[in-house]
This record gives structure tokens, C-alpha cells and sequence, in this order.
């Protein structure tokens, strides 16, 4: 790997101040600094050969749609997905499930059928199912999760059944970092012909994620946390699936023949691109894959374990800190509590000593209620932080307890 201080140079906002205090950002779960070269691919399009993708005959149009194929393409090659028509652009993971829990209920869920998730998953892994059940009449099933963080195996074995349509799971949980044994959950599935959803949003910027590999039949991820732009966001699905599933928004460009009697729908990956796309946000994505690449897929996840295993080390010893979520498989993020003081009043301190963290459920609701707690904080970290950074969050933690104990 690059000299860290080389890699940090390619994202200009690492080296901002705050507070008159150099910013340590350890809040990449909920979004990750951007560099250079994805800001300049966002800069180019407009500057250079913007048009509308796929309408004109021009040559600005032209170019925006080459440059968005090509886009397609190289995130297709990114997580090694069978086929390009496979690959559908959304706004993000939460744009990416809504699709699926729409197009998918819409055409295999009835009453009496059961959808499964897990106890740890993000709101946007949860909702839409919850509102597809409520349309339907079907049924949510919970896997629980034990006291470290991991969901039990046997649990899920046990709630696998004829009725089971779907399972949708996160590869990693953004709440306590927790990594899900996936290829068991998507295998065991499958043995019953029960589909796989994968929500990807904290897995894929930390290792290598080959679909043919996985083999499940949906995955959801959002560019704005692999370094990439926001709202653009990526829908892999498996063709079978994905050409039988009606389309969960209609418009402009999804459409083969309009007529006010019928309208025939475009092929794959079409159908589900209505209106005009963020296709200068898929660009800007493609170049933040590339520039992982670049990085090394093996040595982010080399680099993240040593800063992962630094930082729970380093937190463990701070007396009456208690860090939620000690799998053994984790992502580099660790949730943690400080005994008697409240996860707002230590967030809000870090913050003023220059220490960005995330406070709060993260989203996640009823994990936080598993573990009978109102929230937590939370440091995400990732390939551009140092070891440097994880001393300031220690010593600043001691602050923290200083002022408040
Ligand atoms: N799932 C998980 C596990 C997440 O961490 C997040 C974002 N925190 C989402 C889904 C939703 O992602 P987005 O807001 O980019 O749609």
C-alpha cells in the first residue's frame, strides 16, 4: 500500500480544521471523504460533455451515455457480477431495497408468505419490508442476534421454511460492525429455493465482494460510502428475478411503446431506470472504484484490520467504556458506551475537540433495544485513518470522562 500520508493527500477535506483543531473523521459508516479524482470526474462531465444520457442524437448526449455504459460496465467488473444488464443504478441502498421490495412483492409475495431479516439490520433493511408484509399480508421473521453481535445460525436454519420467500440480510452491521456469515445464509437459503437480498452498504468498501462468487440474487449498495458521490447507488440483481419483476417506477426511457391502451416496457437494466438518471454521480462512482482499486481491495481490508485491532485495544483499557458488538469478524467500526454519561454529551465533546463520531441508534432501532440501550457512539474507521488518530479518540474519551465523572 501507499505512504498513508501520500493516500490522505488524495482527499482534500482530511486536511480541514475544525474548532482550530486538525478534524479526525471517524464517522465513514455514514459517509466516506471523497478524493480528488472522484471530484474531478463530477467536474469533468459538466464541463466538458454533459447531455442527457440515451435521448439525443448529439454528440454531448453521445459521449454522457458512453461515459455511463462505461460506468456500468466497470461497477459490473468491480463486484464481478455475471451480466451488465444486471446492474441497476439507484439513488442508494435504501433506493436500491425499496426497488426490490416493491418490484419483488408486487410479484411473488402473497398472504401467508414470510420474509426474513435480522435483528441487526439498518431501518432501510427493515421498513420496506415491513411495508411490502403490511400490503400483502405476509409475514417478518427475525433472526436474533447473541450478546456479541452475531446472528444465530441456528435460529435462522430454524425459521427457514416452505412459507420463507425471501431473505434480506446485512453483509455487515453499521451499528455494531458485526460481519455476517453470508455465503452460509445465502447457501442455506438457496438449498429451499428461497432467494438472498444482500445489503451491502457496510460491506463492500471494506473487502473484496465477487457476486458470482456470493451467488445471491440481490445486492444493495450506495456509492457515497465506498468514496463516491451521493445519491447514486447501485442494484444488482440476477436476471431471472429482475426480468420477470415489474417495474417499481414509471417514465422516460423505461418504456418500449407508449400507447394510451398499453405500454411495453425497455429491456434490462432499463426497465428500472425511469427518468433522467444521476448519471454524473455513476461516473463520479465508477472513478471512486477505480481509485479503490488502485488502493488494493486486499490491503484496505489488510490495513483496516490493524486499525480495527489498534482502536479495541486501545478503548478496551479506558475503564467504564463498554464496546457493543465483539464478534470476532468485524468491519473497522466499534460502538461503544461510557458508563454514566450519555452518548450525546460524549459525542458532542468529542466534536468540539475536533473528533467527528456518530451518536444516536444509527438507524438501527431495534438492535439498540436488544442490548436494552438508547443509542451509542460510534467511530467508523477506514483505510485513511492512522493510528494517530485512534490516540486523539482515546485521549480524547479520557477528556470526556474528566469532565463528566
Ligand atoms: N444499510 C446499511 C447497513 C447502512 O449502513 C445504511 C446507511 N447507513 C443503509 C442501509 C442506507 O444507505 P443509504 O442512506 O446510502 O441509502
Amino acid at each position: 500500500m501507499r505512504d498513508i500520508l501520500d493516500i490522505r493527500a488524495d482527499f482534500p477535506l482530511l486536511a480541514r480544521r475544525v474548532y482550530d483543531k486538525q478534524l479526525v473523521y471517524f464517522d465513514n459508516g455514514a459517509t466516506t471523504q471523497k478524493p480528488q479524482c472522484v471530484l474531478d470526474a463530477v467536474r469533468e462531465v459538466y464541463t466538458t460533455y454533459n447531455g442527457n444520457v440515451h435521448r439525443g442524437v448529439h454528440a454531448m448526449s453521445d459521449l454522457t451515455s458512453e461515459a455511463y455504459e462505461n460506468a456500468r460496465e466497470k461497477i459490473r467488473l468491480f463486484v464481478n457480477a455475471p451480466k451488465k444488464e444486471e446492474i441497476i443504478f439507484t439513488s442508494g441502498t435504501t433506493g436500491s431495497i425499496n426497488a426490490v421490495a416493491f418490484s419483488f412483492g408486487e410479484r411473488y409475495i402473497k398472504s401467508g408468505d414470510e420474509i426474513i431479516i435480522s435483528h441487526l439490520e439498518h431501518h432501510a433493511n427493515i421498513v420496506p419490508w415491513q411495508m411490502v408484509c403490511e400490503r400483502k399480508g405476509a409475514l417478518l421473521r427475525v433472526i436474533p442476534v447473541n450478546d456479541d453481535g452475531e446472528i444465530i445460525f441456528e435460529e435462522y436454519l430454524r425459521l427457514l421454511s416452505k412459507k420463507s420467500k425471501l431473505v434480506a440480510v446485512a453483509q455487515a452491521s453499521n451499528a455494531l460492525g458485526s460481519l455476517l456469515p453470508v455465503k452460509e445464509i445465502i447457501n442455506a437459503a438457496h438449498s429451499l429455493n428461497v432467494p438472498v437480498l444482500i445489503d451491502g452498504a457496510q460491506g463492500i468498501q471494506h473487502g473484496n465482494v465477487d457476486l458470482t462468487s456470493f451467488d445471491c440474487d440481490f445486492y444493495a449498495f450506495s456509492g457515497h460510502k465506498i468514496y463516491g458521490p451521493t445519491g447514486i447507488g447501485v442494484l444488482y440483481g440476477k436476471e431471472k428475478w429482475l426480468s420477470e419483476m415489474p417495474p417499481y417506477q414509471g417514465g422516460g426511457d423505461m418504456v418500449d411503446k407508449v400507447t394510451f391502451e398499453k405500454t411495453t416496457y425497455n429491456q434490462l437494466p432499463f426497465k428500472f431506470e425511469a427518468g433522467t438518471m444521476n448519471y454524473a454521480g455513476a461516473i463520479g462512482l465508477a472513478r471512486a472504484l477505480d481509485y479503490v482499486t488502485s488502493i488494493g481491495r486486499i490491503d484496505i481490508e489488510n490495513r483496516e484490520k490493524e486499525l480495527l485491532n489498534y482502536a479495541t485495544k486501545r478503548l478496551s483499557v479506558i475503564k467504564g467504556l463498554k464496546i457493543y458488538g465483539t464478534s470476532a469478524k468485524k468491519i473497522p467500526t466499534i460502538s461503544f458506551l461510557l458508563n454514566g454519561i450519555h452518548q450525546y454529551d460524549t459525542g458532542t465533546i468529542l466534536d468540539k475537540l475536533g473528533i467527528a463520531v456518530r451518536t444516536g441508534t444509527h438507524c438501527a432501532q431495534p438492535v439498540m433495544a436488544r442490548y436494552g440501550i438508547e443509542g451509542t457512539v460510534r467511530a467508523s474507521l477506514c483505510f485513511y485513518n492512522t493510528l494517530e488518530e485512534i490516540d486523539i479518540l482515546a485521549e480524547g474519551i479520557e477528556k470526556v470522562k474528566k469532565m463528566f465523572l
